[in-house]
């Protein structure tokens, strides 16, 4: 283990480690971060004296993306999610922007810091060591991306090799020369490299990579995305979650029953999402303990999660989430009254080995959601077959049609496989 002291602690010394960051968190940033006291000061909470007790803590709002968005559109170009003065900042990066606005994120000397040493969890949870190569095919842009995990790879003494700025051939190329045995890139692109070796004739299984890392997608979650990846590799296949407004808070263990939670610098809650009360099932809140410079309290994140709070087999205490995160609550469909969420339908799509990729359609027929999916099979595949699994799988009918070989786009970040039709 990374932490093992933190990582076993016992829930009640856990708890109150959390309580004691909370409060260190308040003290700190409530006397000079504008928005935090914009946003507490409704619930009576002004300084970290109001915070007594964990029913204090569960009166604070939660905070949406939206709000990140509005303050920053309001007080151009960073916000005023600040604890300091601009010039303690070092690093800025943004997200994506896959669903609506960028939002931009600065880092202080302190935080970057935090980023790497949560980037510890997640490497040792998966067994990366310092004798480790890591590989990281990630374009380093301002995208936060794999930033954190290059810094935390390096930190904990592997050696941490860049793998941007160039095509997929010579990516694979790299690879088999500087020896890597990680591989930290989304589950996408490692079964995109997996159709690039075999277009290339270059065996996967040769290499000495031993263990791969993927975030950015809840693909490594879903069990036929991980065998497939498992199988092509000749590796293992590890989960984790982050979020360039939170950080990187979940991550698996040897034993991949579920995402850990890094409670130590995190504060975990679920929800239910219109009634905002704790459920065992919902979305998942968080907040950050370790990112004092502009941190996110009860944090809704939009990803729907399932919380096992029973002890693993490993010995960490910290709660997981059952399969990963199971999607994004404004990805979900309802197709004939059932709920579907993308990553149901790609659990299907990817048993079978013939697929190399998928597009899923979904267009509006008489008020409701309909869906088609396309399949991108240069190797051919059943047709019938992958509908009929859709039947026993999803319990619903879904159109399936195959697309021209090689038609659908790839991807390097997050796959954007949902495309609406507007007609
Ligand atoms: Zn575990």
């Amino acid at each position: 283990m990374y932490a093992r002291r933190l990582e076993t602690l016992p829930r009640e010394a856990l708890r109150a480690h959390q309580w004691q960051r909370v409060r260190a968190l308040a003290a700190e940033a409530l006397a000079s971060n504008a928005f935090l006291r914009r946003q507490w000061s409704p619930a009576g909470v002004c300084s970290a004296e109001d915070l007594q007790t964990w029913d204090d803590f569960a009166r604070l709002p939660f905070t949406s993306k939206a709000e990140f968005v509005e303050d920053q559109a309001a007080h151009p170009f960073f916000g005023t999610n600040l604890t300091y003065p601009l010039e303690r900042y070092v690093r800025v990066h943004q997200t994506s922007g896959t669903s609506g606005t960028p939002l931009r994120w600065l880092e202080t000397q302190e935080s970057w810091d935090w980023w790497a040493h949560c980037w510890g969890f997640v490497l040792r949870g998966a067994g990366v060591t310092a004798a480790d190569r890591v590989f990281f095919p990630f374009s380093f842009g301002l995208f936060i991306g794999f930033w954190a995990g290059f810094e935390g790879a390096r930190a904990l003494g592997a050696l941490a090799i860049p793998g941007g700025g160039q095509d997929s051939p010579t990516r694979l190329a790299w690879m088999e020369t500087l020896g890597a045995t990680v591989l930290v890139c989304t589950p996408s692109y490692a079964l995109h490299l997996v159709e690039v070796a075999r277009e290339r004739g270059l065996d996967l299984l040769k290499l000495p990579v031993r263990l791969t890392i993927h975030a950015g997608e809840p693909g490594a979650g879903i069990p036929s995305v991980r065998a497939r990846i498992e199988e092509a590799w000749g590796v293992r296949a590890f989960d984790h979650a982050g979020m360039t407004e939170i950080g990187a808070y979940g991550y698996e263990c040897v034993e991949q029953t579920g995402l850990h939670i890094n409670e130590s610098e995190f504060i975990a809650e679920v929800i239910d999402p219109t009634s905002g009360a704790p459920a065992p099932e919902g979305e998942l809140v968080l907040t950050n303990l370790g990112r004092v410079g502009s941190p996110a309290v009860r944090y809704r994140t939009g990803d729907r999660v399932r919380l096992d709070d029973r002890r693993c087999p490993c010995g960490r205490t910290f709660v997981r989430l059952a399969g990963g995160i199971l999607g994004r609550l404004d990805d979900m469909l309802i197709v004939r009254g059932v709920n579907v969420f993308p990553s149901a339908i790609e659990e299907v799509v990817r048993r079978f080995p013939g697929v190399d990729e998928f597009q899923i359609e979904v267009f509006r027929r008489e008020e409701l959601d309909e869906v088609r999916v396309l399949l991108d099979a240069p190797q051919g595949v059943d047709v019938p077959a992958v509908q009929e699994a859709f039947r026993l799988g999803l319990g619903i009918r879904i159109e399936v049609a195959a697309a021209p070989p090689r038609s659908l786009p790839r991807y390097e970040l997050k796959a954007r496989r949902v495309v609406r039709q507007t007609t």
